[in-house]
Parts: structure tokens; sequence; C-alpha cells
């Protein structure tokens, strides 16, 4: 059987903040090297989505203004959003792209409704929080890594991403970074986040696959990842002390 897998990036153009762009290359990399075939399908402003032939779709990072351009646009297709990740529609957002999910966000002094398809609100604080950041994620046991650069605060009622080790991650309070709810994970890490982390990346792959193929699905072959998690090890040697 040959497989396939459609990802959307969404609006490449405006979010692509600290290299958010590499995301994709390993997603697309990661299926390739498995013989599985894969299309990117890059979405502008004035492109109407079709979520329904998307298996995959991520959103990146942006500063406030682009934030703002991509909430007002996706705010026209919100239903069809909602449709998809309450589908189990597999996708990942990262900083600026994971706050327009929530209820809201704040620009300085001024409160903008998010699409609201997440349990979070965001808030503005004048000091940014910057850095590295190590979580311990309960989808599988090694370490994620990531940096992080936002001036919001995110609070929410979903289960994590995962639980900060080392650095802020949601807010620099409770602990808590990032989101996941069925396949939609939201977190504040660029990096990019994917190619460090590449158990993150077939997890996502994985819900992708068997969300199209059901009990059909290919498991994924082992890669070697040893490049990867050395980089990745020599970050939390480092960080977590
Ligand atoms: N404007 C948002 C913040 O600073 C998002 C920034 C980002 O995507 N890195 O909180």
């Amino acid at each position: 059987m040959n497989y396939h897998i459609t990802i959307g990036h969404l609006y490449p153009d405006l979010l692509n903040l600290y290299g958010d762009k590499g995301n994709i290359a390993a997603l697309q990399k990661r299926l390739e090297w498995r013989n599985i075939s894969v299309e990117i399908k890059e979405f502008c402003v004035n492109d109407t989505i079709d979520f329904s032939a998307l298996d995959l779709v991520f959103l990146g990072g942006g500063s406030d203004r682009e934030q703002q351009i991509v909430c007002n646009k996706l705010s026209e297709q919100k239903a069809e959003l909602k449709e998809y990740i309450e589908s189990d529609g597999v996708l990942m957002a990262v900083c600026g792209g994971y706050q327009i999910l929530g209820k809201y966000y704040q620009v300085q002094n001024e409160t903008v409704d998010g699409l609201g398809l997440l349990d979070f609100y965001t808030e503005n604080k004048s000091e940014r929080l910057m850095g590295k950041v190590v979580i311990q994620s309960g989808l599988f046991d090694d370490y994620i890594v990531g940096f992080e650069n936002h001036g919001s605060r995110t609070y929410t009622n979903h289960l994590p991403l995962g639980m900060v080790k080392h650095g802020n991650g949601n807010n620099g309070e409770d602990h808590m970074e990032g989101v996941i709810y069925k396949n939609t994970i939201g977190t504040y890490l660029h990096g990019p986040l994917l190619p460090a982390n590449p158990k993150l990346t077939d997890w996502l792959l994985t819900k992708s696959l068997e969300r199209k193929y059901g009990q059909d699905a290919p498991k994924l072959t082992p890669l070697d990842d040893t490049d990867e998690d050395a980089a990745r090890n020599y970050i939390v040697k480092n960080y977590l002390k």
C-alpha cells in the first residue's frame, strides 16, 4: 500500500519566527525517509483552506501584528478549523499561532478575541520570557527542548504538552508548557522545535497516519536519531543541573 500525507502550512509568509519553518522540513524528511509520500500545501491570507483535505496542520509563531492578521483571517474559517480539531485532526501551533487558538490574548493593553477553539486565555506583561526550555511530556520519556521568547502568559484548563524543568513555559508560574487537546498541540517552543525532538515529530506523524488510515496505518520504522539525540542531550545536560 502507498501512503500519503498532506501537510497544510498556514501563512508561512507571516508566521515564521526563529526558524519555525524547520518544523515542516522535519515532518517532510521523516516521512520521506520512511518512503511515505508527502505534499506540503502553503496557504497565504487570500487562500481558503479546505481542512478536510489536510492530514496535518502547522501554524508558526509571529509578532503581534502578523498574529492579528492571521487571527482575523482564520476567524472566517473558525467553524471548519473547529471541526478539524474536534474530529482528531492533527495540529501543531507555536507561540503567536498557539495564542490565537484560545479565548483571548492581549496586545499591549488591548484585549483581542481569539478563535475560542481551546480552553485557555493569554495575558500580556511587559517583561518577556526568553531562553532555553526543557520540559517533560507525558507523551514519551525523552525530554523536549526548545527556545521561548514571548511577552504573554497563557493560563489553561487543558493538559499541558509538558511540565517545565527549565525555563518558563506558559506563564512562568504554574510550571506548565503548552497544551494538548485531542491531536492538537499548542506550545511556546521555537527552535525550530521538531528537528530537535524527533519523538514529538513522530507522535504527530503517527496520529496523522492513524487518523487517515485507521487499522491500516503503517507503523513508523525507527530512524537513526544519533545526532538529534546528542544535540538534545547536550541541552538537557547543561540546563538541568
Ligand atoms: N506576540 C506574542 C508574544 O510575544 C507572540 C510572539 C511569538 O510568536 N514568538 O507573546
